[in-house]
């Protein structure tokens, strides 16, 4: 069934959707607000389907701005507050929004034909109104439903379409793997980051309630544990890395977390020894590994953690492909291709990148989209084994990172000639970044803050290199290629 079909039906109930910071939203406020929202866009844009950027953190305004623009025929770009104004400028030019719906409460000067702040929304938007939009002007089928902005090599960022059928089908599978019961799903990724796909909608559509943490509370574990304490979280779903941090103190367990029965896991390695711990702190858990790139829609993958697959000596496996996809293996380089109905339709207007990345086939007749994930893996009686990456893109506390979206933007800086970012691993997992820079003029200063300071109005913080230092020049290997585990060396 139609998955905003199914969200609407709680609609006529004052069931809690969302709960942030002991402030809830009912299933009925969240419709009758994002319906009088989206009655506001339409009379804006009346049938242009540009893209309105979604700006903000974890605010209840997040959902409802995502659901007014489905509901009035745009595709939502989600943006979250971690995110540079610079970079926020260069999504709104490469996307070609006019509307920025800014749930913050930070002002900021962009040139955006139109930006709805917190207080317009507040006071004037969000209004009950008789009126209802037009259910024509809707979101459906092949129209694109959302645009990720995910880290591009360029040095600008890449927006990946889903359609709704992309969503559809990812929920369609992913409902059926989880528990039936009761749930408040813990939502930590930001919004921004198509994690949070699974805990949003996995909760509206089975009418749960979704308990939202943010990242103050992320930075701040003693408050972070007084939370979760209250919070009655049934579902975790984060990446490996943030149940690795929250491992680092003893008090998370399951006495911290009594009623949580079950943990989904995507987005980097789920570790043998993070298993293990997680088994002994909370026993009687259901843990679900879950592998895909944005670009096909959250995951394509994904397989229960038994205690017995930690005696195996292969690495813990990412999943068995759910039925409207197919995994293959490309011959010589492993590579993962994946085809199927949850594939994007390509890199918003960047059709050469589209065209390296994204391929169209024939599978018994059918016409099937496919996207080359720069993963490489095996495949064991069905079930798909990660191993690594052909390219320089990283995994870093989560984070999606391309090496080379950092070198471009630390090489705009006039004095700087080259710069290569390493990722420093410290056993089996990245720590951080660090960069060798060549200089092309004498640096009166302080050099380090300088490229910081610089950086930080580019780049997202978990971007910027903790480590810098200056060398004369690059080391070369023999294939006249920059020499990068030498340059580790440096650090
Ligand atoms: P993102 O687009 O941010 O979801 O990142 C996608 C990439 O994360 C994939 O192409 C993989 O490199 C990595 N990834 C996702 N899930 C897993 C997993 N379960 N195990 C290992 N790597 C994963």
């Amino acid at each position: 069934m139609n998955f905003i079909n199914i969200i609407e039906n709680y609609c006529t109930t004052n069931k809690i959707a969302h709960m942030y910071k002991n402030s809830t939203l009912t299933y009925r406020e969240l419709k009758t607000k994002s319906d009088s929202l989206a009655i506001n866009i339409i009379d804006l844009f009346g049938k242009d389907k540009t893209p309105i950027i979604v700006f903000g953190h974890k605010d209840h305004l997040m959902l409802i701005s995502f659901l007014a623009c489905v509901k009035s025929g745009h595709p939502y770009i989600p943006v979250d507050i971690s995110t540079p104004i610079t970079r926020l400028k260069d999504i709104l030019i490469i996307s070609g929004a006019k509307l920025i719906i800014n749930t913050s409460n930070e002002l900021f000067d962009i040139p955006a034909d139109i930006i709805l702040n917190k207080s317009d929304l507040k006071t004037r938007l969000l209004q009950a109104k008789d009126k209802k939009p037009n259910i024509s002007y809707r979101l459906k089928g092949e129209d694109v439903y959302y645009i990720i902005y995910t880290s591009g090599s360029t040095g600008k960022p890449k927006g990946v379409q889903i359609t709704k059928n992309c969503i559809q089908s990812f929920i369609d599978w992913s409902i059926t793997l989880i528990n039936k019961t009761d749930k408040i799903f813990m939502n930590q990724a930001p919004f921004s980051f198509d994690l949070s796909v699974m805990d949003t909608y996995l909760s509206l559509v089975s009418g749960s309630i979704l308990y939202s943490i943010d990242k103050d509370m992320i930075a701040n574990l003693p408050e972070l544990f007084m939370n979760f304490k209250s919070s009655g979280i049934t579902t975790w779903v984060s990446t490996p890395s943030f149940a690795e941090m929250s491992l680092q103190s003893e008090q998370f367990n399951e006495k911290l977390l009594p009623e949580l029965n079950e943990m989904l896991f995507c987005g980097e390695t789920l570790s043998k020894e993070c298993v293990k711990k997680l088994f002994e702190r909370f026993p009687k858990i259901k843990l679900i590994n879950f592998y895909g790139p944005t670009e096909t829609t959250v995951a394509v993958t994904a397989v229960e953690i038994k205690k017995e697959m930690l005696l195996s000596k292969e690495t813990l496996p990412v999943g068995y492909v759910k039925k409207d996809c197919e995994i293959i293996i490309e011959e010589n380089t492993n590579e993962i291709l994946i085809v199927g109905d949850s594939v994007s339709i390509g890199y918003f207007a960047d059709p050469v990148l589209t065209e390296k990345f994204f391929f169209n086939t024939e599978i018994f007749g059918v016409k099937r989209r496919g996207y080359r994930t720069g993963d490489t893996g095996y495949i064991i009686n069905g079930l798909l084994y990660y191993e690594g990456r052909i390219d320089n893109q990283i995994k870093l506390h989560g984070y999606r990172v391309e090496i080379e979206d950092i070198e471009n933007n630390i090489r705009k800086l006039s004095f700087i000639k080259n710069a290569v970012v390493v990722p420093i691993i410290e056993r089996g997992t990245i720590k951080y970044l660090a960069t060798a820079i060549v200089l092309n003029d004498k640096f009166e200063g302080n050099i380090i803050l300088a490229v910081k300071n610089f950086l930080r109005n580019l780049l997202p913080s978990y971007m910027i290199p903790r480590k810098i230092k200056v060398i004369s020049v690059l080391p070369m290997n023999a294939n006249g290629k920059i020499d990068r585990k030498k340059i580790l060396e440096e650090f």
